[in-house]
């Protein structure tokens, strides 16, 4: 790093900084010359810098569009916390309040404008740009273009109208969509044929990611909760409505500060749910994935999933929102035969045509094959993003190797249970027979006569309904949904049960999980220093400023800027700017309260 490198300083000075993470620094390079990028970063990967730094360092304003009015005046508030001339402009604004913006944009006195794309497109807005200096535009969510995605925004569309009219202003687009399908749509739409495209590794290093035989899911999520995560920020993706409302009533019963969150719910306590969310310490939000983009909370401890994603895209979308500040956080999904067989049912059942059916099916296998999968799930995740990788040392099964059993005459006695049944049962009552467990059911069939009844006695209830997960999984036996998820045989079948065909499993152990450091994940504070009741001290004080300033306690500091203090205790101003986050603004503002408290909690 040069002395007189103007975006280095930028980023030590203003965001209190000491590197660059990953492409930043070429993106950055690339438009402050007046380049059009695309950049593709997974979420949490620092796309904010990559059209904040450039908006510094170029004369004029940067007009930022980002698709969530919501989030404006949290985005804004971090930039002001840094000392940035940034300002919004939405429908949240009264009338006289934003022609004075309007005025002291024209006048040149912002570093940023956010602005929504409605708003945006307006002849008024498109005037107002043309007589005020822009230093580039940047979209944000440039995904909400693609109608074939889950985040389309009609609005969006219209911005291909920046390039026509502003052709010389640089712009950037971003989004953490990788597949490429989107990606062209991007560049088609926007108009950004000539635009340098910037990708990122899709990886997320500090995101452990477990996937759980499923028994009894809430009380697993429970215990997940209270061993790994007590007291701290989280997503809970449900499937339906009714779940979210149920698990978060449930949790909060025990315990945990719970909310749910879904489109059923009038927008005003959907609104005040999400601000809840942001603003407070350690929500857990139980949620349907409508509660989705525009969460930029960085303090996201976990995502749990408690019922199956419909796709490895969603999937990784979902388990993303966690840890985007670096730290460690985890990826937890419990996951059983009643999942396969539910999202297969909702495929059936769908009113889409063969073409979309097929491909739904092949998704839904994908993330089957990575829930099955004894090999990393990292390696696996990456490799359906197109990425090679090695075994990341920070997943399940990584840290805690699946057994792989030879299930050959397990699978063939589950099959034949399913055949001498006449494929009419699912697999409750096909592991009672299996087990030899005698009720009314099996009475009034006359199954405890079939040759099958009790010849399973070596696998117990939980073994059982992992072999039938796997075989439906596998693809040897499948749901009749018009037999309300009864399991039939497929062609494949024949051979396991002729002997002919060998069949691995994977068992899973219950394990002890302890917190260990992921292999090559960000660095952090060292723990072993970190004194506990300053970093308590740093948080309390955090949490009145937050509310004194109406604004998320993120913005005023992150986690891992607190944690750093709490371990490295600064005496000084000198050694207090050393800590990453702490650029010279919040120096000046909070460098005499941060010296007092780590001094008054004295060293012990
Ligand atoms: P994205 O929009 O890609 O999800 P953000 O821009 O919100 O990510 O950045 C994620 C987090 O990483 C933020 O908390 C941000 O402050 C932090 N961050 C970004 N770049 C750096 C960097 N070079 N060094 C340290 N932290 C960074
Ligand atoms: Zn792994």
């Amino acid at each position: 790093m040069s002395a007189n490198d103007p975006a280095f300083d930028v980023l030590r000075e203003t965001f209190g900084y000491a590197e660059f993470r990953g492409p930043q620094r070429a993106i950055i390079e690339h438009v402050t010359r007046g380049g059009d990028a695309l950049v593709l970063m997974p979420t949490g990967g620092g796309k904010s810098l990559c059209y904040q730094v450039p908006a510094l360092l170029r004369e004029g304003t940067a007009v930022v569009v980002s698709p969530l009015i919501a989030l404006m005046h949290d985005q804004v508030g971090a930039l002001r916390q840094l000392g940035v001339r940034a300002a919004f402009l939405n429908s949240t604004l009264a009338i006289d309040e934003a022609h004075a913006l309007e005025r002291s944009f024209s006048r040149g006195e912002l570093d940023l404008l956010y602005v929504a794309p409605e708003r945006l497109t307006t002849a008024r807005c498109l005037d107002l740009i043309g007589r005020a200096r822009v230093a580039l535009f940047a979209i944000d969510e440039a995904h909400c273009v693609s109608q074939w995605g889950h985040d389309f925004r009609p609005e969006y569309l219209q911005l291909g109208v920046l390039h026509e009219r502003f052709a010389a202003v640089p712009r950037i687009a971003l989004t953490a969509t990788a597949d490429p399908q989107t990606r062209a749509e991007i560049i088609q739409r926007l108009a950004l044929g000539e635009a340098r495209v910037f990708v990122s590794s899709f990886d997320r290093p500090n995101i452990r990611y477990t996937i759980v035989d499923k028994a009894d899911a809430r009380l697993q999520l429970l215990r997940f909760i209270r061993a790994e995560h007590a007291g701290e920020a989280g997503i809970v993706y449900c499937l339906s409505r009714r779940k979210v409302e149920e698990t978060a009533h449930w949790l909060r019963d025990q315990g945990v500060g719970a909310l749910a969150y879904h489109a059923g719910m009038d927008s005003a306590s959907r609104n005040e749910h999400q601000a809840r969310f942001q603003r407070e310490e350690g929500i857990v939000m139980v949620a349907t994935i409508a509660f989705g983009m525009g969460i930029d909370k960085p303090d996201v401890r976990f995502v749990a999933h408690l019922d199956l994603p419909k796709s490895i895209e969603g999937y990784y979308q979902e388990t993303g929102r966690a840890g985007r500040d670096g730290l460690p956080a985890d990826a937890w999904m419990a996951y059983g035969l009643g999942d396969v067989v539910q999202q297969r049912r909702l495929i059936d059942a769908s009113a889409a045509g063969e073409a979309y059916k097929r491909v739904s099916t092949a998704k839904l296998d994908a993330l089957l094959a990575l829930c099955e999968s004894a090999q990393c799930r990292r390696v696996r995740l990456l490799a359906y993003f197109g990425e090679d990788s090695e075994a990341c040392g920070n997943c399940d099964t990584c840290l805690d190797p699946p057994r792989i059993w030879d299930a050959t005459e397990a699978a063939r006695q589950a099959l034949s249970a399913i055949y001498r049944t006449g494929q009419r049962f699912g697999p409750v009552h096909l592991v009672d027979v299996l087990r030899g467990r005698m009720n009314e059911r099996l009475l009034r069939w006359d199954h405890h006569r079939l040759g099958v009844f009790g010849i399973g006695a070596a696998l117990d209830d939980a073994q059982w309904r992992g072999v039938f997960r796997q075989l439906v999984a596998m693809g040897y036996a499948a749901v009749d949904h018009a037999g309300y998820g009864a399991l039939k045989l497929t062609a494949a079948a024949r051979p396991v049960l002729r002997g002919e065909q060998p069949v691995a499993m994977r068992r899973i152990a219950e394990r002890k999980r302890g917190r260990r450091l992921p292999a090559g994940a960000v660095p952090m504070a060292p723990n072993a220093s970190l004194d506990a009741k300053l970093l308590a001290r740093l948080k309390a004080w955090r949490s009145d400023e937050a509310r004194l300033q109406a604004l998320p306690a993120y913005v005023i500091l992150h986690d891992a800027t607190l944690a750093e203090i709490a371990s490295r205790r600064p005496r000084d101003e000198t050694e207090l700017a050393r800590i990453p986050g702490i650029g010279s603004k919040r120096l000046e503002r909070y460098g005499r309260v941060l010296i007092d408290l780590v001094k008054v909690s004295g060293g012990d």
